[in-house]
């Protein structure tokens, strides 16, 4: 997040990943992994789980070196620190240094899901809006990229949902 700019969407993103996390969990209670969304019966991939700070840096080291995301964003060559953040707080990312805090003490953050949120902020580009349009697109790309294809529209169409405006 930036000084300069509102942070308006941040809960909306928070609302859809929280729903896309409990399909995944459901997914995992499932033979076969198939739930069912937005009418259509999909097949989720699984998530890895990193709880380790060592995993966790090595699994950010590896996706900014992805081809794609090198090509792509401008910010992957800027190297990435994970550190550990206290308490039972979501994850959080340092713009000025670089760095991501993941509560290690908070298991239910201890997800791939949530280390690709805060790459998305890593790589988006300084001033955009913290959780605003460009964050959710690169967000869908590195899930697509690290997780796959059903990831990203599981992910996509529930963003999609949840920031409408139903206003
Ligand atoms: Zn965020």
């Amino acid at each position: 997040m930036t000084r300069s700019t509102r942070d308006t969407r941040r809960n909306r993103v928070y609302a859809a990943e929280a729903l896309v996390w409990n399909m995944f969990e459901r997914a995992d209670q499932l033979p076969g992994r198939q739930v069912e969304i937005f009418g259509s019966r999909v097949t989720l991939p699984i998530e890895r789980r990193v709880v380790s700070l060592e995993s966790m840096q090595t699994y950010v080291d590896t996706v900014l070196a992805l081809e794609t995301v090198r090509s792509r964003y401008k910010r992957a060559r800027i190297p990435v620190t994970v550190r550990a953040r206290r308490g039972q707080s979501r994850a959080h990312y340092e713009y000025p240094t670089a760095t991501i805090a993941m509560p290690l003490h908070n298991r239910s953050m201890l997800r791939e899901f949530v280390l690709l949120h805060e790459i998305a902020h890593h790589l988006q580009p300084l001033g955009s809006p913290g959780h605003g349009r460009q964050f959710c697109k690169i967000l869908c790309h590195l899930v697509e990229l690290a997780i796959g294809a059903e990831a990203a529209w599981l992910l996509h169409a529930t963003l999609a949902d949840t920031q409408a405006d139903h206003s």
